[in-house]
């Protein structure tokens, strides 16, 4: 199993509640301007970046159906919804002189280039940050999946899950405080135990292609850079 200091090119999977500030909803200039501090340091290091955005923050689809909306039609809102919190962390890299592309699933011209694998690769290669936005394209999915579907395309070495909790628990640590983390788990364990780290066909489609899942704190300052250095405190979902 690699360590995380030898990932070169790495998908880092942000949910839309990391650029949240204190309201507890939208997209608060103020945390994206630090979380794109961070990526501008992970990418400083020299690793290829490219990042997959949620959009939980402004819209999300599934509580949507619930309360009545039509399914489809709510994720393509919550799809839309990414693409706002793509052009915010766009605007926020690029004012610390970082390179971006925004490459959006669903086509939209003035704002993004279309998802165009090929093209994306080599982005990262000049050392672009490539930001993947409206997820899948596709209803009935999740962030978490697009992030999986563009690690697998990108060849990326990990996909890094940044969250809110410094790693993987075998119950929930902010209503458990006996709960234990770990270091490193399997793949099959994850799915066999229902561990809620990323929806599971994310969680199979990393595992089918090889790509360990580092889950991490991201909203703990310098975190992102320590653990990709293979320091800091993080959970390695690694094949059995
Ligand atoms: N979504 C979708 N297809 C995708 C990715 C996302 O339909 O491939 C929709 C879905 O409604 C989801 C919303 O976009 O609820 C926002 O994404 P997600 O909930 O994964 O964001 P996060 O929780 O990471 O902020």
């Amino acid at each position: 199993m690699t360590e995380p200091s030898t990932f070169r090119r790495i998908l880092l999977k942000l949910s839309g509640e990391a650029l949240m500030g204190a309201e507890g909803f939208g997209i608060d200039p103020e945390a994206t301007a630090r979380l794109a501090g961070e990526i501008k340091l992970a990418r400083d290091a020299g690793h290829e970046l490219c990042l997959v955005v949620g959009g939980g923050n402004i819209f999300r689809g599934l509580a949507a159906a619930a309360k009545g909306f039509d399914r489809a039609s709510a994720d393509y809102m919550g799809m839309l919804a990414t693409i706002m919190n793509a052009l915010a962390l766009q605007n926020a890299l690029e004012q610390l002189g970082v390179e971006t592309r925004v490459q959006s699933a669903i086509p939209m011209a003035s704002v993004s280039e279309p998802y165009i694998r090929r093209r994306a690769v080599r982005h990262m290669e000049k050392g672009r940050i490539v930001i993947f936005a409206a997820g899948t394209g596709n209803p009935f999915f999740t962030t978490d999946t697009a992030a999986a579907l563009r690690a697998a395309e990108m060849g990326c070495d990990a996909l890094f899950k940044g969250t809110s909790v410094d790693g993987i628990y075998d119950s929930d640590p902010k209503t458990n405080p006996a709960a234990r983390r770990y270091d490193r788990i399997s793949f099959d364990k994850v799915l066999n135990d229902h561990l809620k780290v990323m929806d599971s066909a994310a969680v199979a489609l990393c595992r089918d292609n090889g790509i360990p899942i580092i889950v991490f704190n991201i909203r703990e300052p310098g975190n992102l850079a320590e653990v990709l250095a293979g320091d800091g405190r993080a959970t390695v979902v690694h094949p059995s």
